[in-house]
């Protein structure tokens, strides 16, 4: 379907004889060692996909004439058609790439910093932090950033599904990051079943307390404390409350918890990167005051934050009610209904 530039083949093992690497039984533990940067790569595999869609959209808006800008209606002396990129419309599909593709770039860095922290500096708080980050990293980035190479698409209109622009093999070649390196539904499972439960919940309160520390920090900011910190502590609230929720289930009624994992996985992918405009907001709220740096680029900084905040993050209180609704109603029907 996609990266083609990619040598791909099938190898077929009917009838091989497989030899035991390591000790029986702790095979799941040794892949583990190794797929803390495999998925992290993967991971910037969909931040990257949606970044050059969201390049080459963002170019498209401001190039294509089509429509006349709604402040300019009455207007019949200008030119008859304006840049997309006057549109509402476009400009709400442009802010959501922009406030993902900012946001999963600072994501994807925090993560590679603890890896070095655990690798280098021996932080065993950084490695099981990132241990807990991972399969979100993974799993949320390639998500959405699929679903952000699909936005980036649409500001094309036929010209993205025609081959001309190029915009549709971002699409194709985004699609695999989902699937590759576990499956999207296996790394929501090993967030919920692996991760969550790891040493007792310690790395899971333990970004629940940099969210707070974040929070805190920067509280007395009354320009990014209700437009930006106050929704992410909203919707840190509804993390915990699903955690909560898992970690009563778990045991109980495996199904109800298993039914939520991916809403799980995103919910925490939403905060992860609330988390990440909340700093980004306070860098450059700070610069500001400072005057140091680019005006305009702290500005849109600080625009893309409060825009993540109003209309992006209100996303993980859908993912907590479905979430609280179990696994009955998805469960309900028998495999011969289908
Ligand atoms: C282009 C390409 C390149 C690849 N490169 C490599 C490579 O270099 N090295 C390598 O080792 N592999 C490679 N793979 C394989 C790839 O990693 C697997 O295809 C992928 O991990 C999914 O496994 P699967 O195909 O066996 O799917 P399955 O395990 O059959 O999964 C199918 C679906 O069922 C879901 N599922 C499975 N089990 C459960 C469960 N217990 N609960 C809930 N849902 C479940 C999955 O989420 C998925 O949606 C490549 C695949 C492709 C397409």
């Amino acid at each position: 379907m996609g990266i083609h530039g990619n040598a791909t083949c099938v190898m077929n093992y009917d009838g091989a004889t497989g030899w035991l690497l390591g000790e029986e039984h702790k095979g799941m533990r040794a892949m583990f060692t190794m797929m803390n940067e495999a998925r992290l790569g993967v991971g910037l595999q969909g931040y990257a996909q949606a970044e050059i869609a969201y390049q080459n959209a963002r170019a498209w808006a401001k190039e294509r004439l089509q429509g006349r800008d709604p402040l300019r209606r009455a207007d019949n002396a200008g030119p008859t058609a304006d840049p997309l990129i006057v549109h509402p419309d476009i400009r709400r599909n442009l802010m959501d790439q922009k406030a993902f593709v900012e946001g999963a770039r600072a994501f994807a860095y925090w993560a590679a910093m603890l890896i070095d922290r655990s690798r280098r500096q021996g932080d065993a708080e950084a490695e099981a932090l990132v241990s807990l980050l991972i399969p979100v990293l993974k799993g949320f980035l390639t998500d959405r950033g699929f679903e952000m190479t699909v936005a980036a698409q649409q500001i094309f209109g036929g010209h993205g599904y025609i081959e001309e622009t190029g915009i549709s093999q971002f699409v194709r070649d985004a699609r695999i990051a989902m699937i590759y390196e576990g499956a999207n539904g296996i790394q929501a499972l090993d967030l919920v079943a692996r991760k969550l439960p790891l040493q007792g919940g310690k790395p899971f309160m333990a970004f629940l307390e940099e969210v707070k520390g974040t929070i805190r920090a920067h509280e007395d900011d009354a320009d990014i404390r209700a437009s930006v910190l106050e929704p992410l502590k909203a919707a840190s609230k509804d993390l915990q409350a699903a955690a909560m929720l898992f970690m009563e289930r778990a045991a109980k009624a495996p199904q109800d918890a298993l039914a939520g994992a991916t809403d799980f996985m995103h919910l925490m992918g939403h905060v992860c990167l609330g988390l990440m405009w909340a700093r980004m907001a306070a860098a450059a709220r700070r610069a500001l005051a400072e005057g140091r740096g680019d005006r305009a680029f702290l500005e849109a900084k600080l625009a893309t934050a409060r825009y993540h905040a109003a209309r992006v993050l209100p996303a993980t209180a859908l993912h907590l009610a479905r979430i609280r609704a179990g696994g009955e109603t998805v469960m309900a029907l028998p495999p011969e209904a289908f």
